[in-house]
This record gives structure tokens, sequence and C-alpha cells, in this order.
């Protein structure tokens, strides 16, 4: 276990710069610790596998791909309140938030079953890099 988190800050070295650079000092042994349990840097997932299908009632080959957002639709009522409150509408304006501390967005599996079609979820993480490989 103390190996294994040595060599996953050894990668975070490299991934964040040498320590020559500095750069690695610059974040706080909680970051670090917050890092290697939640941020991985590459993941290799297979195109198939087999899951439980709540339609079908029983185990089936999924396929996974990646699940993309939608596009926005401006008319939208949360969005038509968002831009409202954005521009500030008898009160202050809505900040942007800048404080951003994480470094990866989370990647979410799209699991389809190959009998019937049913779409679903897969557990969404932290992935510099989320790799579909074919076998
Ligand atoms: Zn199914």
């Amino acid at each position: 276990m103390k190996t294994f988190q040595l060599d996953f800050i050894l990668l975070l070295i490299i991934y964040y710069g040498s320590p020559q650079n500095n750069k690695i000092f610059n974040l706080s042994a909680i970051k670090i610790d917050h890092l290697l349990r939640t941020e991985l840097l590459e993941m290799k997932v297979p195109k198939k596998t087999k899951s439980i299908c709540p339609r079908c009632k029983k185990h089936q080959e999924f396929t996974i791909s990646i699940y993309k957002k939608g596009k926005k639709r401006t008319l939208a009522e949360g969005q038509r309140r968002y831009l409202r409150k954005k521009r500030g509408y008898g009160s202050q304006p809505k900040e942007v938030f800048h404080k951003n501390a994480k470094v990866n967005k989370k990647t979410t599996p799209l699991l389809t079953c190959s009998v019937c079609g049913f779409k679903k979820y897969g557990r969404g993480q932290r992935i510099k890099k989320y790799e579909i490989v074919t076998k």
C-alpha cells in the first residue's frame, strides 16, 4: 500500500511538474491526498461488459460509450432564469465561478443493452484520459 502511494506521488510529480519547477510543493498535503483518492490519470475500459438489464430482467451484454451533454435550449425556463440572474435583475449579478479546485471533469459511461437497447449510466469518475478498448 505504501509503495503504491509512493508510485502515485511520483506519477503526480510527473503530471504536475518536476520538483525543480517547484509546482508540486504548491499543492498541499491534503490536496495530494484528495487527488490520490479521487482523481486517476488514465483508465482503459473494455467496449463490452456483462451487466444486469432491468428491462430484460437478466444479465446481458452491454456496449460502453461515453455520455455527452446535449445541446442547451436557450428558450428553456431554467436557462432563461439563469441568464436573467446572471444579468442581475434588481440586484447584484450572479458571480461567475472561478475558484475551481478540481483538475479533471467527470466522465460518465453510457451502457446500452445489446438485446433490447435499454440505456443506463455507469459511475462517473474524474479521470484525465478515459479510453474504451476493443478486444
Ligand atoms: Zn435488455
